[in-house]
């Protein structure tokens, strides 16, 4: 058997034996996400060649969420570097919830730019201008790893901004600590975009592909972050991209990984591939229960967690 069809063969049983399952819940602490499909389960694999392999629902849009946290983190690295960048948020996993009200202490810095106050912290490095505001360049980058134009659910953003008080506690917790560069609102606001931005598995598969290349997007082979950038944002994602559980993601997994909740799921190959999942049911950690098994017996019968020698 060739490597693609050993690949198309996975996807395929892995949809097949966890499509059934229906544990988990969606998040419905954001109204708009309550109105997701719970049967809705995709899985897509973006190589280094660029070619895509998918199964099941992996061109059903949904939003980010979470998942866009890397991807403008490395927007912030590429702008300003990694030591400006880490003056304002850490690079720690927190081993608490996405949404914690913790500020690290004697720093006051968020943790890491994955939590929900990192992330905040991070949307408010993106340069911004009367000419290319914040937003804008975020949805440019957003769009250059995922190969194609992407836009805003109106809906889920409208929807987030009316519920988000707790993300608001949260910029302004970073403000009074220092730790926010902006004015609380206006960084939150840009934050509820980017989270309402829409993609489908196969686009998520592509943008981990682009970290897994050293930046450059295998599909249109444009060159989105340097590869240093690319590395870092890897690393992260690997101690701190799965909230509470990234420890034991990292041990059984054992790659690097990002969760929204919205139930998309990434995670990254370096030099070998991109991986996405989309299912809206998720577990106490706010990461997609069919995407985390999927995800995890792929890593499994690929052999291919990152600590094992091949
Ligand atoms: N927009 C969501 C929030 O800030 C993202 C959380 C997540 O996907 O983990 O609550």
């Amino acid at each position: 058997m060739s490597a693609s069809e050993a690949v198309t063969d996975a996807l395929r049983d892995l949809h097949a034996r966890f499509v059934g399952v229906r544990d988990g819940r969606r998040a419905d602490y954001i109204p708009e996400l309550a109105r997701s499909d719970p049967d809705d389960f995709g899985l897509a694999l973006v190589s280094m060649d660029g070619h895509s392999y998918s199964a099941g629902a992996a061109d059903t849009p949904f939003t980010m969420q979470s998942v866009s946290k890397p991807f403008v983190y490395a927007l912030a690295l590429a702008s300003l570097g990694l030591d400006e960048v880490g003056r304002w948020v850490g690079a720690e996993p927190s081993g608490e919830a996405f949404n914690a009200i913790s500020l690290e202490p004697g720093t006051g810095r968020p943790a890491n730019a994955m939590v929900n106050a990192g992330a905040i912290v991070t949307t408010a490095l993106v340069p911004d201008s009367r000419q290319v505001p914040a937003f804008r360049r975020i949805l440019v980058c957003l769009s250059r790893f995922a190969g194609r134009k992407l836009d805003v659910d109106e809906d889920v953003y409208a929807s987030e901004a009316a519920t988000g008080d707790r993300n608001r506690a949260l910029a302004y917790l970073a403000r009074s600590a220092g730790t926010l560069p902006v004015d609380p609102v206006a960084a939150v606001d840009n934050y509820f975009r980017q989270c309402a931005v829409r993609v489908t598995a196969v686009d998520l598969a592509v943008m981990a592909a682009t970290l897994a290349y050293g930046g450059v997007n295998p599909v249109t082979g444009e060159s989105v972050v340097s590869p240093e950038v690319a590395a870092q944002v890897l690393a992260v994602m690997a101690t701190c991209g799965m909230y509470d559980s990234s420890g034991d993601w990292l041990l059984r997994v054992g790659l690097p990984a990002k969760s929204g909740v919205s139930g998309g799921l990434i995670a990254a190959g370096p030099a070998r591939f991109g991986l996405a999942a989309y299912s809206p049911l998720l577990d106490a950690s706010g990461t997609s229960v069919r995407g985390h098994a999927a995800l995890g017996a792929l890593s499994e019968r690929l052999g291919l967690h990152l600590m094992k020698n091949p």
